[in-house]
């Protein structure tokens, strides 16, 4: 590690303790942005990266609420104002246990360059709270988003900072977050994004995650004269993302033979078909079920239950050439990343945000494989959250087909970014250098110009 990156991550770790997805997420961007920062003191004297790595502003608040029993409940509500050099603060909002201030930061860090690469005009955050929708009744739900609104609706805005969805946080519970806004305020404004189709939400905003890291991929194998046509593709998570990574494989001839939840995993070797992709979205969206019940339903696929103490994930041990990772943070270690690469596996486009642990970066990097991270990969979703934000804007709404034609061509638009910033600084094909430098450079123009605030 050079001496620059080996101090600034020392001076991270003491202002952030105990927050090491956090730390991850930086060493990644310091150590690709070194080639820019040689060959730009200006950005190192005026201390850009260090400016970026403290966030504007952080939030956070007590959400109490009333369960179904009568028992009072309290959670902790955060939202994490990254950076709004090129635009309104803009990124989702995680409902999980496991949220905490450490992976809001690193998910709002990542929001940064992912934002400035779609080339719209938005800055970054991310919120969330460590509430769990899962088992949880409509109406608990409801309780639990009007409260955390209650307090979130101060500080955000059309112009300010405007929240979507993630983990946990889906079309139902925007919905009522969104209620509460529109009561507290007395107005209609696109204020999140990810809204319902009647009240001003756009057409594909639901499958751009997923579309747009399925492009992605495709776009990289376009630089090896191949395609997704006939090619096993494993996908982990059963969530929004996974969902609709499956759906675009299908349009474009892939096969998608695997699917995930936190308990475990389903192995199709036929591969998971619209009409399989069907019931998935009924047992995830509406009866909100395990993926177990998969394997219950057609005959031909397997399920295996996640052994939290095994050293590698079987998922990621199956012969194929692609991978789609759509669950969470850190689910590919090095050994999984290794078991790919010997298993076949040439191209990842992360549909999840930072799945890989940094060694299994490396093992992908080394190898020269087809590897796209997530904040390149999966930026088709705050992408089209921005188209969203214009229709609201303009009063107007795009139909399908132009939101779709919009969206591959800012992925297509990512990708040529990624390749032409990796090229010019000399690691030609390092989507990882590519997409830290080029998200890196718009932001930190912005921050010059704009002067010391
Ligand atoms: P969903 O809540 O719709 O789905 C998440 C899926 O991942 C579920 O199948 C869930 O299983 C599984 N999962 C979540 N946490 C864990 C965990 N700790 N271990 C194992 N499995 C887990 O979320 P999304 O599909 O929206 O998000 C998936 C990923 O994509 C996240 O990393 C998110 O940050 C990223 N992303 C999402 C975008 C979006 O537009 N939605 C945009 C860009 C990135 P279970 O139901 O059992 O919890």
């Amino acid at each position: 590690m050079s001496k620059y990156v080996s101090d600034l991550m020392a001076m991270v770790k003491a202002k952030n303790p105990a927050e090491p997805e956090f730390h991850q997420a930086v060493q990644e961007v310091a150590e690709s942005l070194l080639l820019v920062l040689d060959k730009h003191p200006e950005y190192r004297s005026a201390k850009i990266l260090e400016r970026i790595i403290e966030p504007e502003r952080l939030i956070m608040f007590r959400v109490p609420w009333v369960d179904d029993r009568g028992e009072v409940q309290v959670n902790r509500g955060f939202r994490i104002e990254m950076n709004s050099a090129i635009g309104p603060y803009k990124g989702g909002l995680r409902f999980h246990p496991s949220v905490n201030l450490g992976i809001l930061k690193f998910l709002a860090f990542e929001q940064v360059f992912k934002n400035s690469l779609t080339t719209l005009p938005m800055g970054g955050g991310k919120g969330g709270s460590d509430f769990d929708p899962k088992g949880k009744s409509d109406n608990e739900v409801m309780a639990f988003c009007q409260s955390f609104m209650c307090e979130l609706f101060r500080h955000i805005g059309p112009d300010t900072d405007v929240p979507a969805g993630d983990i946990g946080v889906g079309g139902r519970e925007i919905g009522y977050m969104f209620g509460m806004y529109r009561k507290l305020r007395n107005e209609f404004t696109g204020v999140l994004t990810g809204k319902g189709l009647n009240w001003g939400g756009s057409l594909i905003r639901p499958e751009a995650t997923g579309y747009g890291a399925v492009y992605f991929a495709q776009e990289m194998l376009s630089t090896r004269n191949d395609s997704l046509k006939a090619k096993t593709c494993l996908v982990s998570g059963s969530g929004n993302v996974a969902q609709y990574t499956v759906e675009k494989l299908n349009h474009l001839g892939g096969k998608a033979v695997t699917l995930s939840d936190s308990n475990g995993f389903i192995h199709d070797p036929e591969g998971i078909s619209p009409e399989k992709l069907a019931f998935v979205m009924d047992l995830k969206n509406v009866r909100r079920g395990r993926i177990k019940e998969y394997a219950d339903k057609f005959k031909g696929a397997v399920y295996a239950a996640i052994d939290p103490k095994a050293d590698h994930s079987p998922l990621w041990n199956i012969k194929a050439q692609c991978a789609f990772p759509s669950a969470t943070q850190n689910e590919i270690n090095a050994k999984d990343a290794q078991n790919l690469v010997q298993n076949g596996v040439f191209v990842v486009s992360e549909g999840a945000n930072m799945p890989t642990v940094p060694e299994g970066v490396n093992i992908f990097v080394d190898k020269k494989i087809l590897y796209g991270p997530g904040k390149a990969a999966n930026a088709g979703g705050v992408s089209t959250s921005g188209l969203e934000m214009s229709q609201n804007s303009m009063r107007l709404a795009w139909s399908r087909e132009e939101v779709d034609a919009k969206l591959h061509d800012i992925m297509k638009r990512i990708h040529k970014a990624c390749v032409e910033a990796s090229a010019a600084y000399g690691t030609a094909g390092n989507y990882v250098n590519g997409a830290n430098i080029a998200g890196f450079l718009k932001v930190a123009n912005a921050m010059m110009d704009q002067g010391i605030v």
